[in-house]
């Protein structure tokens, strides 16, 4: 199968770019290379895959067609959140109640898992701890008590806290919420330094890395060979970590992702209390619209606003005049702000929300991990550890209580299935209004 691979939408240069460590240079793939696994894409999901694997023994190659952290991995919001996938109890037919219970805790390890990689390897990444889950509507805070609720009987560890109305300002300055739910075990980060920093750490346990090595075509059989302009790799295995911009390269899973755009502004660097009066306790944050608002300060106090969710494949021409009225809604107070930075990148949807994690029906040696829906950097981490216990054959039944939930194929093809999918946002958003 061949894959031409596309021309990125609206990746303006992000301030992460901007304020990344130095990031190295990794060569193109030239020869013929061979290896146990080979893997696609590198983001989190094909990084720390790679680390998974080598650390258990196995030679790895990862091929990136840009730059490491080059997609949503590295332009993210930062915003390192608590689980995994959303209304898990819809699986309970087919795992049963212990299946998802198992998943539920393994969206609580996979922070722990993020935490653990930027400790034991000292990545400096700003990685700051609190989280606020922000309501829109008294029925929003009702649903946050529930959540406390269950993540205490799951023996969820951090300060779990409801904040009332009036207690609102206390976390953000701005008129919009009815309350919040914080969560101390979730938090921030910078991602385009995590995402450069496992480079490293894969790179030191014996990874080789290739940049600038576009993937345009896999021979599948007992052994696959992957081909790129200038060269091929033979593995054993191969995994496929490429979400959003797998674009052909697999149109089995292509078509269980939908792509859609998200955008983010940086302001200027604001003075220390001009930003406390926006997050007085450097929390991280998220409101509960279907299209919602994201957003948190970076080290240096800049806000780093996101949103929208665009799944026609066309980007505002402009995104900060795009995205600049959703951030003074919020907080009109920065009117006079300068907006120093604005990128969007591609997030990679799926119909039920659980992250795709599995092999390829009838490619076994074939993984794949992929669609997190906008909620990926705990989960790209929690993918690496199953694909690495289970590719290493240490145990399998993690990665099987994934693999076996099936996710659908969207309907209408390549070129119709964004446009579905606005349609069905759109019928979720009028739900917002009722
Ligand atoms: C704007 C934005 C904001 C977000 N905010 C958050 C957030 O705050 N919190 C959160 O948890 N999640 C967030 N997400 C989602 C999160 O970033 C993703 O779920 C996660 O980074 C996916 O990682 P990945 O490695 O699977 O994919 P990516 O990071 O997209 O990496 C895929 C890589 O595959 C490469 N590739 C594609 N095709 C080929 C080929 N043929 N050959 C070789 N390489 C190829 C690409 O170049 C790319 O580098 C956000 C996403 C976006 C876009």
């Amino acid at each position: 199968m061949s894959a031409p691979v596309q021309q990125p939408t609206s990746h303006t240069a992000s301030y992460y770019a901007a304020s990344s460590l130095p990031q190295p240079e990794y060569p193109p793939l030239q020869g013929e290379l061979t290896c146990d696994v080979c893997v696609v894409g590198g983001g989190f999901s094909g990084l720390n895959t790679a680390i998974e694997l080598a650390e258990r023994g196995l030679s790895v190659i990862v091929l990136e067609a840009r730059k490491m952290g080059w997609g949503a991995s590295g332009r993210n919001g930062g915003q390192l959140i608590r689980g995994v996938g959303h209304g898990l109890d819809q699986f309970a037919s087919i795992l049963g109640n212990e299946g998802v219970r198992q998943l539920k805790l393994m969206g609580l390890e996979a922070v722990d898992i993020v935490r653990e990689r930027i400790e034991r390897h000292n990545i400096a990444c700003d990685l700051t701890w609190g989280y606020c889950d922000l309501a829109n509507k008294p029925r929003d805070l009702e649903g946050f008590a529930e959540d406390a609720e269950e993540l205490r009987s799951l023996g969820y560890r951090h300060e779990l806290r409801l904040v009332q109305p009036e207690q609102m300002h206390t976390v953000v300055g701005s008129d919009q919420y009815v309350g919040g739910l914080i969560d101390m075990g979730s938090g921030h980060l910078h991602p385009l330094n995590l995402a450069l920093g496992e480079a490293a750490v894969a790179s030191q346990l014996g990874v080789t890395l290739f940049e600038q090595s576009a993937v345009t075509r896999i021979d599948y059989g007992p052994q696959v060979r992957v081909h790129t302009a200038s060269g091929s790799v033979r593995a054993n295995t191969l995994v496929l970590g490429c979400n959003a911009y797998l674009n052909d390269l697999n149109p089995t899973l292509g078509g269980k992702v939908l792509p859609a755009g998200s955008y983010i502004i940086a302001t200027e660097p604001l003075s220390d209390a001009k930003a406390r009066t926006l997050l007085p306790q450097n929390m991280a944050v998220c409101d509960q619209r279907v299209a919602l608002d994201y957003y948190r300060l970076s080290a240096d106090r800049r806000l780093l606003f996101g949103g929208a969710c665009h799944y026609s494949g066309r980007d505002p021409q402009d995104i900060a005049a795009y995205m600049r009225p959703k951030m003074l809604k919020v907080f009109p107070q920065l009117a006079d702000v300068r907006i120093d930075y604005q990128w969007g990148g591609m997030i990679g949807i799926g119909a039920n929300r659980l992250p795709q994690i599995g092999r390829l029906p009838d490619q076994p040696n074939v993984y794949f991990a992929q669609a997190y829906s906008g909620h990926g950097l705990n989960a790209t981490h929690l993918a690496g550890k199953l694909l690495g216990e289970a590719i290493s054959g240490q145990q399998s039944g993690r990665f099987d209580l994934f693999a076996q939930v099936p996710h659908i194929t969207f309907p209408g093809g390549k070129h119709l299935r964004s446009p579905l999918l606005a349609l069905g946002m759109l019928w979720h958003r009028l739900k917002e209004l009722v």
